[in-house]
């Protein structure tokens, strides 16, 4: 599946450094946007929401694509080299991003990973038992306003002459999800269960902070998927714990998920990793404080929260 990108890069270099690098780009005072280039929707939308006007974003991954398998093309990583800042994940989510900033070369580009300095979760799954760290900080209230915070800082290197603005709409961010993370407190405080089960292992930082306990059907990434000795296990796990909801996804089949609930009597319901949107969500107005108040009404409704 992988595309021959890495033939390309020196041609792609050149490229960058053609739209990119050249002199004089001007962008204060003259009203010319910060262009900012992501890797995944949770950055997008946090870089939208702190640059407002100031900024245009263009998250790499498409709509309706699941992030964990996909990669650049060579216009993605001239893009990347266009653009005045450039966020990506990190932790494993994006692993091609610094293989491709290698390639792009492109001098004045700002590049913010946003899980830098984070406490990560490791985990070691199947394949070779390479070890890897859990990507999904964003779904923990707390972790996204440290992205957030680290894609203001990028904005602020960018266009300086902009600070302020960056920094009051950064506060206004961190506010929601401040109140955000008070609302996940209170409505996972008191449950019937602590359990519960996920298309794959997506859970972990809002798991830790608000205190349950996740089975995931595949890893880390959601191409590493269960031996039939693996389901076998999740599915007796489901059956001992009486669990009558599995969690599916938007980007990826059910397939696996529907067959684990009809063997354990389950129903299948819907809980976004927020790894990116569909073309149905932007239609419906969804934004990640909408998925996450849909998400909190899931995790109430499978763990029994009063
Ligand atoms: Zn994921």
């Amino acid at each position: 599946m992988r595309k021959p990108v890495w033939a390309l890069a020196l041609l792609l270099a050149a490229v960058a450094l053609a739209t990119g690098g050249c002199a004089g780009r001007g962008r204060e005072g003259l009203g010319e946007r910060v262009s900012v280039v992501t890797t995944a929707y949770p950055l997008e939308f946090f870089a939208r929401q702190i640059g407002g006007d100031a900024v245009e974003v263009r998250n790499l991954v498409p709509l309706g694509v699941e992030p964990h398998e996909w990669e650049p093309s060579p216009r993605d990583m001239a893009d990347i080299g266009a653009g005045d800042l450039f966020v990506y994940n990190g932790a494993g989510l994006d692993p091609w991003a610094e293989r491709a900033l290698a390639a792009v070369q492109s001098p004045n580009l700002v590049v913010v990973e946003a899980t830098r300095g984070m406490d990560l979760i490791s985990a070691s799954e199947g394949q070779a038992g390479e070890a890897t760290t859990d990507p999904h900080v964003w779904l923990d209230p707390i972790l996204a306003t440290q992205e957030a915070t680290a894609v203001r800082d990028g904005l602020i290197r960018v266009a300086p002459g902009q600070q302020k603005v960056f920094e009051e709409n950064a506060q206004r961010l961190a506010q929601r999800l401040g109140e955000l993370d008070q609302r996940y407190r209170e409505g996972l405080a008191q449950c019937g269960r602590r359990t519960v089960i996920a298309s794959h292992a997506f859970l972990g930082y809002l798991a830790s902070r608000y205190d349950f306990q996740v089975i995931a059907i595949a890893g880390i990434s959601t191409d590493v998927e269960p031996s039939p000795a693996q389901l076998a296990s999740i599915a007796q796990q489901a059956r001992e714990l009486g669990q009558r909801y599995i969690f599916v996804e938007p980007l990826v089949s059910p397939a696996l998920a529907k067959t684990l609930a009809r063997e354990v009597g389950a129903q299948t319901i819907v809980l976004n990793p927020v790894e990116g949107l569909t073309r149905d969500d932007v239609a419906a107005g969804k934004d990640y404080f909408s998925i996450m108040a849909e998400n909190l009404e899931a995790l109430r409704l499978a763990m029994e929260c009063r």
